[in-house]
């Protein structure tokens, strides 16, 4: 029996790319090799808050712990919402705090989630 090839899910217009072959049945990919090659080269996600100017702090501003590198600091949105960027809405906290943070304080989200394709 024929495993018949789907049409990629992005474009809906090119055949599926190839995964793997097994059995000799052909096992294909959801999306065809040029939409996976433009997936590829998309632009790693920036966080929101960086549109508003706003620069991470080098040091928390929960417990004051100085940072030695930019990682070591995470920034909040304190209301939750990704879309307020605001610098009242924003705090920087460190890894630490972190863990605080989400046990503590409901709302607050991390700011620079990265967006899982
Ligand atoms: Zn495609
Ligand atoms: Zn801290």
């Amino acid at each position: 029996m024929l495993n018949q090839r789907p049409i990629c899910k992005t474009c809906n217009k090119n055949h599926a790319a190839i995964n793997y072959k097994r059995d000799g049945v052909t096992h294909y990919r959801s999306i065809c090799d040029e939409c996976g090659r433009k997936k590829q080269k998309q632009k790693p996600h920036k966080a929101n808050w960086t549109k508003s100017g706003y620069k991470k702090k080098a040091t928390c501003d929960l417990c004051g712990f100085k940072s030695l590198f930019v990682t070591q600091i995470t920034v909040f949105h304190i209301d939750g919402n990704l879309e307020h960027i605001e610098h009242t809405n924003l705090r920087s906290i460190c890894l630490n705090c972190v863990e605080v943070v989400k046990k503590k304080e409901v709302t607050w989200r991390r700011g620079d989630l990265q967006i899982a394709y």
